[in-house]
């Protein structure tokens, strides 16, 4: 699918981020004129990619966050979310509903299942020692042309 216009950011894994990356996103997004309710479907989404990437991959550090959008052909948006912290050993059981490594904080292991179920399909590549990236996809009701 042909890409017709592509951001990239980086910022800092700190949770004062969070509502940064999710407008970032949005903002980007508009221009495909999606549905309130699409955009909070995004907005939902970066915002549990991101909070992965502050409490899990960087945990009690501080490393860099990328996010790479991409609109592709038939209003399609491509979020990219990559870290280069402590990767997934089991990525298969990490997407469980309910599974998390950090249960004593009160984490109910939702995160990957709330993407799943807002997005219409997410991908996850992770190395252990080199970081995950996480890329979803959702097609947008698009009512306006996008040249
Ligand atoms: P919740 O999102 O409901 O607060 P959670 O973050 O534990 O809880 P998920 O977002 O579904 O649940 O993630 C499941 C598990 O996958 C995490 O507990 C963590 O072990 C692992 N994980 C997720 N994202 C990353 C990441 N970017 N780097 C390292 N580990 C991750
Ligand atoms: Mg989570």
């Amino acid at each position: 699918m042909k890409v017709q216009n592509e951001m990239n950011i980086s910022f800092e894994s700190r949770s004062s981020n969070e509502g940064f990356a999710r407008c970032a996103v949005s903002a980007f997004i508009t221009q495909l004129d999606p549905t309130i309710s699409e955009l909070n479907d995004i907005k939902t989404a970066v915002s549990e990619a991101v909070t992965n990437c502050v409490v899990h991959a960087y945990r009690n550090t501080i490393g860099k966050i990328y996010i790479n959008v991409r609109i592709k052909e038939n209003s399609v948006a491509v979020i990219k979310v990559r870290d280069k912290g402590c990767g997934i050993e089991d990525i298969k059981q990490a997407m469980q509903p309910l599974f998390t490594t950090a249960p004593s904080e009160e984490r109910a292991g939702l995160g990957f299942a709330v993407m799943q179920s807002f997005t219409d399909k997410v991908k996850v590549h992770s190395k252990v020692g080199k970081g995950t990236t996480v890329v979803f996809e959702k097609r947008l009701s698009c009512r306006v042309g996008n040249g």
